[in-house]
């Protein structure tokens, strides 16, 4: 995805299922006289991508976004959305048509979960049973067990959880545009990259135009098709997260982005995009005869002398030293944990760095949304994905080589 954004044209609803969002001049004062919270903001958002709003605390991203659901009146200017001004659309029926999730979520604490969620069909006047499978299907795309969570109330929920709710709730009416401002802020940072990595496989999925606010540069890079990065009201730079890392627009991007940028540009590739070393797989319950000929007749390499044993899907359960194969019958089951870390497809070059490095491995399995094993990935893969994604070097770096991550080499410049 580096430098080449998937850029959907900006006249129509590209995405069936989102819509284009556009504000020209939009500005709020909240006093007659008072500096303007939002300042003749300008910007485009093409159906079906997230454009990250991002900036200082108190710049306006809170102000600029609930101004586009009409819980805060613009003082000036227009917003549009597929073309029509939102200001002639009735707010309540305009808010069933736009999700939006906070970080402080507000579910109502005497609901349970599946009538949370329902809250927009309700309104919406839906039909008892149309509402249940809305609500059940809802819970399943974002992560929750209908079954499990649909009858608790809130309170008996996490935090990871109820954001999650939340999430569900929003998209419950099936809205074209959809509205978050710092939705994984108040949660753990394990967490958090869950609900992240969930969100941006959800998106694929969905097909929202949505507009997230954060003050985090790392979620930024990571989840936006497009940054807006504000100052004072003001929108300083408004381009994809590589333009932004490449090229800041003035020293104030600059220091926002911060010294680093070379290091963020690893946020810009996702895992799944870079060649991975095959894994070697070996089957809870399978004849350690047939691993070891596997491995004699070359079908199956295994990494640092280890082998990766797994569930009958594939799942990573934990590591084998190919010496033991020689002692044992059968591939033993063993509890899933001793593979870790586990990294999704879908994480960035970077949380896949920071988790090997956390947990002080050479190497990670890769799993798929189904949590089946992909392949495996080191920090020469990271570093080489990283490279060639950047056009940096086109040597090729053999998986066996050492980790040499001088990313004060890498894309920042270019
Ligand atoms: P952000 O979400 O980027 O932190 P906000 O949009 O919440 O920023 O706030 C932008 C500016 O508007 C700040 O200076 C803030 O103090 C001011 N502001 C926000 N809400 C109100 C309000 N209801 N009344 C007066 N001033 C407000
Ligand atoms: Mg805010």
């Amino acid at each position: 995805m580096a430098g080449e954004p998937t850029r959907a044209p900006v006249e129509g609803p590209a995405r069936p299922g989102a819509g284009v969002l556009e504000l020209r001049d939009v500005t709020k004062r909240y006093s007659r006289d008072g500096r303007a919270a939002v300042d003749h903001l300008s910007l485009t958002v093409p159906a079906g991508e997230v454009c990250v709003l991002i900036g200082p605390s108190g710049c306006g991203k809170t102000t600029a976004l609930k101004m586009i659901n009409r819980l805060i009146e613009p003082s000036e200017g227009e917003i549009l959305i597929d073309g029509h001004s939102v200001r002639e659309r009735n707010p309540s029926k305009l808010r069933r048509e736009i999700g939006y999730v906070i970080q402080q979520v507000g579910l109502l604490p005497h609901l349970t979960v599946s009538a949370n969620v329902a809250t927009v069909p309700r309104l919406l006047g839906w039909e008892k049973e149309r509402t249940r499978v809305r609500v059940r299907e809802l819970l399943e795309l974002v992560g929750l067990d209908p079954d499990e969570f649909s009858g608790r109330y809130p309170a008996q929920l996490s935090g990871g959880q109820q954001q999650r709710v939340g999430l569900a709730r929003a998209l419950a009416g099936d809205p074209p545009v959809m509205l978050m401002d710092e939705p994984f802020s108040a949660v753990d940072p394990i967490t958090r990259e869950r609900l992240q990595n969930d969100f941006l496989r959800l998106h694929r999925a969905v097909a929202k135009t949505v507009v997230f606010v954060t003050h985090d540069i790392d979620e930024a890079v990571k989840m936006g098709d497009r940054i807006a990065l504000m100052r004072e009201g003001h929108l300083v730079q408004y381009a994809t997260p590589a333009e932004l890392l490449a090229q800041p627009a003035d020293d104030f991007v600059a220091d926002f982005v911060g010294a680093d940028r070379a290091l963020k540009s690893l946020s810009l590739t996702r895992v799944e995009e870079i060649s991975l070393i095959p894994a070697p797989l070996v089957h809870v319950g399978e004849p350690a005869l047939d691993a070891r000929a596997r491995i004699d007749r070359g079908e199956m390499v295994p990494i640092t002398d280890h082998v990766l044993v797994v569930t009958e899907d594939d799942r990573p359960l934990d590591w084998l030293p190919v010496g033991r194969l020689d002692d044992l019958e059968q591939i033993p089951p063993s509890a899933p944990g001793g593979a870790e870390p586990v990294i999704d497809q879908v994480t960035t070059l970077r949380d896949a760095l920071s988790a090997l490095f956390e947990a002080n491995a050479a190497y990670g399995p890769v799993v798929d949304d189904q949590g089946r094993c992909v392949g495996l990935i080191g920090a020469p893969e990271i570093s080489a994905g990283f490279r060639r994604a950047a056009g940096v070097s086109t040597v090729e770096v053999p998986p066996s080589a050492p980790a040499t991550l001088d990313a004060g080499t890498g894309g920042g410049g270019g």
